[in-house]
C-alpha cells in the first residue's frame, strides 16, 4: 500500500454558504485546513493536498435521479414549489441557497476523487472534510444534505470490485447510506449514533440489519443521551471491530461527523475528540485503505479541532505536544475547551448517568451479538 495521506481541499468550498441562520458552516473545511497547515501537518513527505473538482452530472446520476438533479438546479434559481418541498427542499433543514448544486457536486466530486485515489493506489488514506453528506437520498434532500457523497464514493469503489465497510460515527444515523446498500453484502454499513428516539432522523435502531442478501451487512448501534468516551469505545470494540475484522474489506470508508462532541448544539452525546482519535487508530491497525469524510459538527471550533486531530492521526503526523496534553488538562463537566494542542480535555459524566448509559449500551451489544454475529459465524 502506498503510504500517502491526501487532504482534499479547494478554496471553492468557501465560495458557497448556507443561509446565515443555518447551523451548517461551509467554512469548517478552510478552517481545518488552516489549522493543520499552521501546525506543519500538511505538505512534505506522505502528507499532501489535492484539489478536487466537482462531480460531473453523469457521475452524480450513479445515485441521484436525473429529475431530482434538475430540480436542485431550478430551485436555486428561485423556482421553489410544493413539488420541491416534497423532495425535502426549502425546509429549515435543507434551505435553498445560491450555489447549493455546485457546492454539493464539489463535495461529491471530492469523495469520488478520494475513492479513485485509493483504487489507483496513489494513497492509503484520503480525508475530505467537506464530505459526509449521509442523509441525502436518490431523489430527496434531508438534514443539510442535498447529494450523498458517501454513497457515490462507495459506488465508485464497489464498481471497481472493492468490498467496502462504511463506519459512520456521526451523531446522526447514516440513513441515506444505509438505505442505498440495505440489500447488498459487498458493502457493509455500520452506524453508531444518538438513538432515533431523541434525535433526527428517528431511525437506525438495532433491529435494522439489512434485507435479502444484505441481511447482517447493515448494523446500527443507537446510543443514549450522554454517551461518553468509554461507552462509545466499548460499543466500537465489542461490535464494530469484530465485524470489521470478519468482513475483511478492501477499503474502509469513515464518516467522521463531529456532532457527537459534548457541547454540540444539535446532538446530545458527551464525547471528546480523544475517542474519535482512538477509533481511527484501531481502524488503522487493520492496514486497509481509508477514505475519511467529515459530516456534522455544529460547534465550529470544536469540530475544526477534532478534524485537525483526526488528520494528524490519519497522516501519521501526531505532534508530541498532543501526547503531552492528553490527560493533563484536568476535568470538565459540561463542555470541552481548548487547552492547547488539538486534543479535548477529559470529560467526566455523573456516575449515575454512566450506570444507565452502560446498561443501555450493554443491552444493545447483547442484542447484536445474538442477531448479527451468527450470520458472520461470530
Ligand atoms: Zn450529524
Amino acid at each position: 500500500m502506498n503510504m500517502e495521506a491526501i487532504f482534499l481541499y479547494s478554496d471553492d468550498f468557501e465560495r458557497f454558504a448556507y443561509p446565515a441562520d443555518a447551523p451548517f458552516k461551509t467554512e469548517r473545511v478552510r478552517m481545518t485546513r488552516d489549522t493543520i497547515q499552521s501546525m506543519g501537518l500538511l505538505g512534505g513527505a506522505g502528507r499532501t493536498e489535492h484539489t478536487p473538482v466537482p462531480a460531473a452530472r453523469t457521475e452524480l446520476e450513479a445515485f441521484h435521479a436525473p429529475a431530482y438533479l434538475n430540480m436542485l438546479k431550478s430551485v436555486e434559481q428561485g423556482h421553489l414549489d410544493v413539488e420541491a418541498l416534497r423532495h425535502g427542499l426549502g425546509t429549515p433543514d435543507c434551505p435553498v441557497f445560491r450555489g447549493l448544486y455546485d457546492y454539493s457536486a464539489l463535495a461529491c466530486g471530492a469523495s469520488m476523487q478520494g475513492a479513485r485515489l485509493l483504487i489507483a493506489d496513489e494513497a492509503d488514506t484520503v480525508f475530505n472534510t467537506a464530505g459526509g453528506l449521509h442523509h441525502a437520498g436518490p431523489d430527496y434532500a434531508a438534514g443539510f444534505c442535498y447529494m450523498n457523497d458517501v454513497v457515490l464514493a462507495i459506488l465508485t469503489l464497489a464498481d471497481a470490485g472493492k468490498r467496502v465497510f462504511c463506519l459512520d460515527l456521526d451523531a446522526h444515523h447514516g440513513d441515506g447510506t444505509q438505505n442505498a446498500f440495505f440489500d447488498r453484502n459487498d458493502v457493509f454499513t455500520l452506524s453508531m449514533h444518538e438513538s432515533g428516539r431523541t434525535l433526527f432522523p428517528g431511525t437506525g435502531f438495532e433491529t435494522e440489519i439489512g434485507s435479502g442478501p444484505g441481511r447482517g451487512y447493515c448494523v446500527n448501534i443507537p446510543l443514549p443521551v450522554g454517551t461518553y468516551d468509554g461507552a462509545f469505545e466499548k460499543a466500537f470494540t465489542a461490535i464494530a471491530l469484530p465485524l470489521l475484522r470478519r468482513f475483511d474489506p478492501d477499503v474502509i470508508v469513515m464518516e467522521i461527523g463531529m456532532d457527537g462532541l459534548a457541547g454540540d448544539p444539535l446532538a446530545h452525546l458527551h464525547l471528546t475528540n480523544n475517542v474519535f482519535a482512538d477509533i481511527v487508530r484501531h481502524v488503522q491497525t487493520l492496514n486497509k485503505p481509508i477514505l475519511a469524510t467529515g459530516g456534522g459538527g455544529y460547534n465550529v471550533p470544536n469540530t475544526v479541532r477534532g478534524w485537525a486531530l483526526i488528520w494528524s492521526i490519519l497522516a501519521h503526523a501526531q505532534t508530541p505536544h498532543d501526547d503531552l496534553t492528553l490527560g493533563m488538562g484536568g476535568v470538565m463537566l459540561e463542555n470541552t475547551e481548548w487547552a492547547g494542542g488539538l486534543r479535548d480535555r477529559v470529560l467526566l459524566s455523573e456516575a449515575g448517568d454512566r450506570g444507565a448509559i452502560d446498561h443501555d449500551i450493554a443491552h444493545t451489544i447483547e442484542t447484536l451479538e445474538k442477531t448479527v454475529f451468527p450470520i458472520h459465524g461470530l
